[in-house]
């Protein structure tokens, strides 16, 4: 049997038509830029989150930024985040000219919450959680300290779009939720996209001239910035997939939950199935990991590591001072992501639970 880790194409036929009709109507109209479509999408989403405004944009690494950039958020000023996440969190804050500030993760992979209150400072605005594999972190006690210490809260929301707690969505907790509706997400585009949630008409309106190159009705520019706009396609198809989210989220939990049953007793699984969780990732901890991953691929299992370094060892970070995350440290020798995409059959969660199993049986 052959588990790709991942398959993006569309298989399913009904879907694909409408898809295709989706962008046709887009060809039809004519409206390519901000078109129709766009605007619905931002109102969806919005409604989704139960937030008051939503702002479509070219990518979720650009939401982050615009985010940070609406908050004026630059050189002298400090991000609190998690060292665990996409280097596209960190390259934000970077870009921005911002300084980040690392408080080490849990055994779940996110954010430390405990630790937060001892990495702020003087200079701090921003406290930055990212949604970890699509996991929420501990918002409520987030957003409490946040107001203790009066500092805006930015969610990387990148993974886990549709994941609520207490009817709390993922992205409604902070001042900006940040998505990527990249290919690879829970919510998907067939190409980059992403979009910026908030309740603040000021940030809302910053965002709106930040994604148009600072500009306001593309007559005057405020400030630099890039064209950080959603295609009207990608709006158009994202709209056909909202119509499914619930599904496969579904699914999606339906997977993790037999995946953990199946193997919490071999190695360390994320915990089970909760509304909080949206399951972008579906990762475990493991005991020789590599060995692990290379016998799964013998056996025509394709898996990921999710992510191979931490955000600030990566060669562009060297010089940022050290931190101090041994939890983070450890676990990034562990975690290896299993293929969890809602089209798995049965059968094949069933030969991946197997194979793992044959491993640590066998060794
Ligand atoms: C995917 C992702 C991003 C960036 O999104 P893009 O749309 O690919 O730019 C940011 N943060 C996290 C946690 C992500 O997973």
């Amino acid at each position: 049997m052959k588990i790709p880790y991942r398959d993006l194409s569309v298989s399913d036929c009904n879907l694909r038509s409408e898809l295709l009709q989706a962008v046709d109507r887009v060809l039809s109209h004519g409206k390519i830029v901000l078109g129709p479509e766009t605007e619905e999408f931002e109102r969806k989403i919005a409604q989704f989150c139960k937030r008051k405004y939503a702002v479509g944009l070219c990518s979720g690494t650009t939401a982050l930024y615009f985010a940070l950039r609406s908050l004026d958020v630059g050189p002298g000023v400090q991000v609190v985040t998690t060292p665990l996440s996409w280097i596209a969190t960190l390259n934000a804050v970077a870009l921005c000219g911002a300084q980040p500030v690392f408080v080490d993760i849990k055994e779940d992979l996110n954010i430390n919450v405990d630790l937060i209150e001892d990495a702020i400072t003087e200079k701090t605005k921003v406290i930055l959680p990212v949604h970890f594999t699509g996991k929420l972190c501990n918002m409520p006690q987030i957003t409490e300290i946040a107001k203790k210490y009066n500092l805006h809260v930015i969610e990387d929301a990148a993974q886990s779009f549709g994941a609520c707690d207490n009817g709390i969505m993922a992205g409604s907790f902070g001042d900006i939720g940040c998505f990527s509706m990249n290919p690879m997400k829970v919510l998907n585009a067939y190409g980059e996209a992403g979009v910026a949630v908030t309740d603040s008409e000021i940030i809302y309106r910053k965002l709106i001239s930040l994604r148009y190159l600072g500009t306001i009705n593309k007559e005057n520019c405020l400030y630099p910035s890039y064209n950080g706009k959603i295609d009207t396609i990608q709006a158009a198809m994202l709209l056909v997939n909202l119509k499914y989210l619930s599904k496969k989220i579904k699914s999606r939990r339906e997977i993790a939950g037999f995946y953990t049953q199946s193997l919490k007793d071999i190695v360390v699984c994320p915990q089970d199935n909760k509304t909080n969780h949206v399951y972008y990732l579906y990762t475990i901890l493991a005991p020789s990991r590599d060995e692990l991953k290379q016998y799964l691929f013998s056996r025509g299992i394709e898996t990921q590591i999710h992510h191979p370094k931490l955000m600030p060892n990566n060669t562009a970070y060297q010089y940022l001072p050290k931190f101090n995350m041994p939890v983070a440290e450890d676990l990034i020798g562990k975690i290896l992501c299993l293929p969890n995409q809602e089209t798995l059959t049965l059968k094949e969660t069933r030969y991946v639970v197997e194979c793992i199993k044959d491993f640590y049986g066998g060794s």
